[in-house]
This record gives structure tokens, sequence and C-alpha cells, in this order.
């Protein structure tokens, strides 16, 4: 059965032509082993394989690096739809390109000549690396360490829940620099002094490597430092206006995929002589999921919009789309389980799942009250106020 994604028809030519060309991917290749990547916990290598032959690892680089140059709009409509028969694969795919973007923006050309083909061509991946075990929201407060150490830098702290730990070859490191300083460093995994914790047992996204990143006396060479090593605070905070519109289409694609599958079962499935998709409670909680998922669609497609223009509010703009997307994945994949009966709690059918890969999107990439808090900061800020 196709899906119900409206929306392709608002899409230039080009973009639904690109759609497609995913779409047939993510069908083809990459959900066949979506339940076994889930059930074994196993690194979805099939699904990565097929991303690289298709040059999706690179999508979002510059040309001259290796990368294919395509911008956020095609970016997200990649995510989305390869979340909507697997979000592990998804996950697994954002994971470079979000953990690369602050380099790109302000790292020196020799640091992405050496890191951005490898990650382009998907012979290597790598890790966004912010989150320590004791702080996590509150980032500012991290203590992982850099001193300078002759041309170089020492690094020392522990990073936690990082995606990809273990198999990245590159870690985009935030670490503190100066008492209100801090840098982003692009630390190897075979550099001296780092090493991985054991791999998280998490509740979705299990074939997702997820570990704690340590780093003891570790010494990097001075090229390796993002732009200004007092700015990579900053330069984080404006990855994140790029990374929450991805998680957005990562969440929206879980929704998606969780409204063409209750659509297919409930037009199957009979009860009372009929089939259940006749009843008109069912037919208006579909409704409703419809409903949540295109106007999630359209804020996010909005945003997209405000970011590639650089308008003013696309921080504010990027947390509501992150908020809206992924509370609707939330609530529509529960819904999914819902309408399947007995049968949504069983892991025969791919809604459990997609229930249980959404619940984190609330969470990562700023939960989902702090998404709230930058909007409301936003508003009150535009009228003048606190
Ligand atoms: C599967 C997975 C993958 C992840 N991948 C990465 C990764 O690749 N890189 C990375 O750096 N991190 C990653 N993370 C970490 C993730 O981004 C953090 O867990 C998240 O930012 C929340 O931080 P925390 O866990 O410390 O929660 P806390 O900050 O301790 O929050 C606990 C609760 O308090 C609430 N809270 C905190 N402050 C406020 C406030 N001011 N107002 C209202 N409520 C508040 C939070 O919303 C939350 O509900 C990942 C996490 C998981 C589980």
């Amino acid at each position: 059965m196709n899906s119900h994604t409206t929306a392709l028809a608002t899409e230039d030519d080009e973009l639904a032509e690109f759609r497609a060309q995913v779409r047939e991917i993510a069908v083809e290749k990459i959900a066949p082993h979506a339940a076994e990547t889930d059930a074994t916990g196993m690194f979805p290598q099939a699904s990565w394989d097929a991303m690289r032959s298709a040059s999706l690892t690179g999508l979002p680089f510059p040309e001259e690096y290796g990368g294919q140059g395509a911008d956020l709009m095609a970016q997200v409509i990649c995510i989305e739809e390869i979340a909507r028969v697997c979000s592990t694969s998804a996950l697994t795919l954002l994971g470079s390109w979000v953990g690369l973007h602050a380099a790109l923006a302000h790292g020196a050309p020799e640091l992405l000549q050496e890191i951005v083909p490898g990650a382009a061509s998907g012979v290597s991946g790598v890790s966004f690396s912010l989150t320590e075990p004791h702080s996590g929201s509150d980032l500012a407060s991290l203590s992982t360490r850099a001193q300078p150490d002759g041309d170089g830098w020492m690094l020392d702290g522990r990073k936690c829940f990082i995606t990809n730990a273990g198999w990245s070859d590159w870690y985009a490191v935030l670490a503190r620099t100066g008492e209100k300083g801090y840098a982003v460093f692009m630390v190897h995994r075979d550099d001296p002094g780092v090493s991985f914790g054991r791999p998280e047992k998490k509740m979705g996204h299990r074939g997702s490597p997820t570990a704690d990143v340590l780093l003891e006396s570790c010494r990097i060479p001075g090229w390796r430092v993002v732009g200004d090593p007092g700015r990579g605070y900053d330069y984080i905070m404006g990855s994140l206006v790029y990374s929450r519109p991805i998680i957005a289409a990562q969440a929206l694609g879980i929704a998606q995929g969780g409204l063409d599958e209750s659509i297919r079962y409930t037009a199957e499935r009979d009860a009372f002589g009929q089939k259940v998709s006749r009843f008109q409670l069912v037919r208006g909680m579909v409704a409703d999921m419809a409903v949540r998922v295109e106007s999630s669609r359209a804020l996010l497609y909005h945003t997209v919009r405000t970011i590639m223009r650089g308008g003013a509010h696309a921080r504010a703009e990027a947390a509501m789309a992150k908020l809206l997307c992924t509370d609707t994945a939330m609530a529509v994949t529960t819904d999914a389980v819902q309408l399947h009966g007995g049968y949504g709690y069983l892991s025969d059918f791919p809604v459990e799942r997609m229930m249980r890969d959404a619940k984190i999107t609330q969470i990562y990439e700023g939960t989902n009250q702090i998404q709230r808090l930058l909007i409301a900061k936003s508003l009150y800020a535009r009228a003048g106020g606190e």
C-alpha cells in the first residue's frame, strides 16, 4: 500500500522525484531488516550499505568534499522517508550529518579535508558528543576540560549517551577551555586516551549503538579544534538549529509509518461482521492521526524554509517543529498500537517498535520541556519583555 503523504502534491518535481527515490530504497532495502535490527540490537549494516551506495551518507556535505551539496529540505525528506520504515537506520545516517555541522560551518579547510570525504562516502562515521553524566539539558555546566598542551590540546572528561559511539571514527566533542569559553574538538577514535563504555540497553533504536566516550589525558593536535576555541558553545547552539528539524523529520517519518500501518491493518481486520475500518470510532482516530501528521509536516517544511532563507526566528521555529513533530510521533504511534488491538502489543507488527522509537525523539536534541522554554523565551523577547 502506498503511503498517505499528501504533501507530495506541494513539492516541486525535483524534490518529489528525490522522495520517490529514497522511498524505493527505504521500502526495498531498509524495511526488510528493520524488525531484525530491533530484535538483535545489531548495527543496521545492510541499511548503511544501501544508504552508502545511494550516496545518502554525503547528502548534506559540500561537493568539494565528496558530498551531494543537498539543501536542508532534501535532507529532511530523506530522513523522513527512512524513519518511516526504520528509525534506527535514520538515526545512524543523521548522526554524521549532525556531528559535522559545526565543523562545516566554522572549521578550517585542512580539518574538513581530513574528515568530510570519508564521512561523505560512508567509510567513516561522526558522533555529536555533548551530553555528560551531570550535564544534559544544562549543557553549559559540562565539565570536560581542554587545556593547551604545546601546539595541541589535552582533553579530560566523559561524554555519555553518544549515538554511534565505538562505531564512529570521529567525535565532535564540546569541552570547556576556560571559565566561560568552550571549544568543539574533532577527536579520533584512535587518539591516545580515548575509550568507550559498554553499549547502553535501550527501549528503542536498539540497533543504534549508544555509549560513553571517555577521554583521559587525550592529546590532540592543534588543527583539530573547530574555529575559535572560545566560541564552541555558540557553534553548537547553531548546530542545534539545524539538527532539531532533522530530528523533527525523523519523528515525522515514524508518525507517518504508524499511520500507514494503522490504515493497512484496520482495512483488513474483521470484527462484528465487518472491517474494523468501518467503525466510526476507528475512522475518527485515523482522521485525527492524519491531521496531526499533516499539520506537523506543514510546520516542519515551513520551518525548513525559514532556516534556508536565514529567517530571524529560526531558532524558535526549529524548537516548535521539533516539539510538534515529536509529540505527534508519540501520540500517533500510541494510537497505532491501540488500533491494532492486542496484536499491536506484539513485535509481530511494526507499530510497537515505532512507539518505542518515538519516545526518544521527545528527549534528545533538547527535551521537549527545553523546547517549550526556548519558544516562550523568544516570544517574550519579541514582545520586549522577559
Ligand atoms: C538513545 C539516546 C541517544 C542520544 N544521543 C546523543 C548524542 O548522540 N549526543 C549527545 O550529546 N547526547 C545524546 N543523547 C543525550 C540526550 O540529548 C540527553 O539525554 C537529553 O538532552 C536530556 O538530558 P539529560 O538526560 O541529562 O536529562 P536532564 O537534563 O537531567 O533532564 C531530566 C528532566 O528534567 C527536565 N528539565 C531539565 N531542565 C529543565 C528546565 N530548566 N525546565 C523544565 N524541565 C527541565 C528535562 O526536560 C527532563 O524531563 C542521547 C540520549 C539517548 C537516550
